[in-house]
């Protein structure tokens, strides 16, 4: 196995699907003190309304549909983010199906935290391991990438 190092300080992705956004948002002002102290990544939408209700800068993708999620999931892959917490919305179809099942998939290959719900955005926001650095186990996808074709 080999490990990243999450820093205190943690890079946080945040997502709402439309039915959902309310939620994040009521849930982004509780916690908004201990946000704060974290860097906030987003899709379009969700990101704008991050940063009037945290009152922070949030660095933001594209929206969900337009590609934002596959933006996410590539910085997934390349380390740059720690937290995932995406509402997605069990009730309503989305036409970006596919780009939500390719980031939630990427967050476990690459074994990241993921609250896709706020009871579970609750349990992982009053951890103590979100508020220390933390050693992420990285599969070793070393034997995967050497096979013979
Ligand atoms: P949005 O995208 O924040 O731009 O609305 C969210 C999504 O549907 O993935």
């Amino acid at each position: 196995m080999l490990t990243r190092t999450l820093a205190k300080n943690k890079r946080i992705a945040m997502i709402a699907h439309d039915n959902k956004k309310q939620e994040l948002m009521e849930w982004s002002k509780y916690n908004k003190v201990t946000l704060q102290k974290h860097e906030i990544f987003a899709t379009g939408t969700t990101g704008n309304l991050l940063e009037e209700t945290l009152d922070m800068r949030v660095t933001k993708m594209l929206s969900g549909p337009l590609g934002g999620d596959q933006q996410i999931g590539a910085l997934i892959a390349e380390g740059k983010i720690d937290i995932l917490i995406f509402f997605w919305d069990p009730m309503a179809a989305q036409p970006h199906d596919p780009d939500i099942k390719a980031l939630l998939r990427l967050g476990v290959t690459w074994n990241i935290p993921i609250a896709s719900d706020r009871s579970t955005a609750d349990f992982l926001l009053t951890s103590s391991l979100f508020h220390e650095t933390y050693e992420v186990k990285i599969p070793n996808y070393s034997e995967y990438l050497k096979r013979k074709l």
